[in-house]
């Protein structure tokens, strides 16, 4: 059987591998991505039925990243590019059987019940001034209680990092999980200073760019802010990308094993047809989850192999739930809500109105909402039946949210070891993995398991790792 031979061959069709690959098949290099699936998009996948548009994995990004714009810029002839509703600005948090606002400004502070009196001047002398950042790596938990007290750790932060990484701020790391929130911290005294300051340059900045005095592209008003998504959901991205790639594609085309050669890489791979089908490449871009890329890596190199596999990760559970609006009476106006770990009994991780912040997502007389279920909170939910889930999930919102009738769609989505975490140690642990790969060096690593796990992480490592792989023009 003949080889497929290519100059780079992309394993994995998420974001990360489809950025990764359209970027180098767009630049002119000899690029095929190799994708286990029936279609690309990983995680990011979306499905319409009865009038709801469900988004199964990922739900929004948060336009944060220059790569990220870049990819929307070059794709918006063929999707749109839509941002939140404005209702989707509340958000809220449970605590002892109610959803409480999240204060926005120092005044909803002051008056919020989330936190005790103590805990509020606490909190605002931390903004102030408080401690900086020591010469220990820290916890999430620990630069929080140092900064703003203990029960602004326990309430505020953990619910917001349940919400992100799935997992318990007693053992995410600082540095590893928000690098520039870290330098922030090892900086400034008072994060209430550097909060103003930072705004002002802002303002500052878009002034100079909408008066026409900003030089080159970084003072280019900003297309998109916020969160955003895409008109048909965040799978038409992978999509698009996928149809881009043209024949470049291969879906139902598994990798099983990578050999190192004389001239690259020899790939053997399952097919739709089920026959071993031989690839071989000059470079080589791994963009599947960690624990695969801990399978194919290892018979190259078994210390990477096994620093890849132990890397710990989060299973998360996503309930697409559909209701009649009449059924609804809480008016689920804002972004949702997450839970705290101060609320250990309370059996979701949290909560997402889809239809206040996307209204398209659910038909005008339905209500949709995206529950999420498992994470540290919960490491045993994924073996749970999809019966069980629902039961459980449902008992904790039928009171919650005032729900009469019973759901008139139900989906649900598990997500096994998804979610990396960035646990103490993690940049020493990429390090190591680095340097066990520094003699593969036609081999290439993307992913959310290396500098970041958003949407737009994935695209900025994927984007910089093709943009090496590009010859200089000329
Ligand atoms: C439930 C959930 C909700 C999330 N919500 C958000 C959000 O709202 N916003 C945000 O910014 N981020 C969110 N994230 C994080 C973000 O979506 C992911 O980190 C990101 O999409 C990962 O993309 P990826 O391409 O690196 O990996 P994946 O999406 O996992 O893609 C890897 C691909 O590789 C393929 N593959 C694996 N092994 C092989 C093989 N041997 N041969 C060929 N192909 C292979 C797989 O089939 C898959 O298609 C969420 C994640 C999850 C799980």
């Amino acid at each position: 059987m003949s080889h497929d031979q290519r100059d780079v061959i992309v394993v994995g069709g998420g974001i990360s591998g489809l950025t990764a690959a359209w970027h180098l098949k767009n630049a002119g290099v000899d690029v095929c991505l190799l994708e286990a699936a029936p279609r690309v998009g990983g995680v990011m996948q979306t499905e319409r039925r009865d009038g709801f548009l469900l988004e199964k994995g990922p739900f929004n990004v948060i336009v944060r990243e220059a790569a990220f714009e870049r990819l929307l810029e070059e794709v918006s002839d063929d999707v749109e590019v839509i941002t939140a509703d404005r209702a989707a600005r509340a958000r809220y948090i449970y605590r002892a059987g109610n959803l409480h606002a999240v204060p926005s400004h120092p005044i909803a502070l002051l008056g919020t019940p989330l936190l005790t009196t103590s805990a509020k001047c606490r909190l605002l002398a931390g903004l102030c001034a408080s401690r900086r950042h020591g010469a220990h790596e820290e916890t999430i938990d620990q630069a929080a209680t140092r900064r703003f007290g203990r029960e602004v750790a326990d309430t505020l932060v953990s619910a917001a990092i349940s919400g992100i990484y799935a997992g318990d701020t007693h053992r995410l790391s600082l540095k590893a999980c928000f690098p520039n929130v870290w330098r922030i911290d090892t900086k400034t005294r008072s994060p209430l200073a550097h909060g103003l300051v930072s705004a002002l340059a802002r303002v500052a900045k878009s002034r100079r760019a909408s008066s026409g005095n900003g030089r080159g592209a970084a003072s280019k008003p900003r297309r998109w802010r916020g969160l955003i998504s895409i008109n048909g959901g965040l799978g038409e991205l992978a999509t698009v990308l996928g149809k881009r790639l043209g024949a470049d594609l291969h879906t139902r085309c598994r990798v099983e094993t990578i050999r190192a050669t004389d001239r690259g890489y020899a790939l053997t791979c399952t097919t739709r047809a089920g026959t071993d089908q031989p690839y071989a490449c000059r470079r080589l871009l791994l963009a599947g989850s960690v624990h695969e890329a801990a399978r194919l890596v290892a018979p190259l190199s078994s210390k990477a192999g096994s620093i890849l596999r132990s890397i710990e990760c989060a299973s998360l559970i996503v309930l697409n739930l559909g209701f009649n609006r009449s059924d609804v009476a809480h008016p689920m106006k804002g972004y949702g809500f997450l839970v705290p770990r101060s609320e250990p009994d309370f059996p979701l991780m949290g909560m997402l109105w889809a239809d206040s912040i996307f209204p398209h997502h659910a038909p005008k007389d339905r209500r949709l909402i995206r529950v999420f279920m498992g994470g540290s909170r919960d490491p045993e939910a994924a073996s749970r039946t999809d019966d069980e889930l629902l039961a459980q999930a449902l008992g904790a919102l039928r009171p919650l949210l005032c729900i009469s009738g019973d759901p008139v769609l139900v989906d649900v989505c598990r997500y096994r070891a998804a979610i990396p975490q960035y646990v103490i140690g993690y940049a020493e642990k990429i390090n190591s993995l680095r340097s066990a790969l520094s003699e593969q060096t036609d081999l290439h690593l993307i992913g959310n398991y290396l500098q970041g796990i958003s949407i737009n992480d994935c695209v900025r490592l994927a984007t910089e790792t093709a943009n090496q792989l590009i010859p200089p023009a000329g």
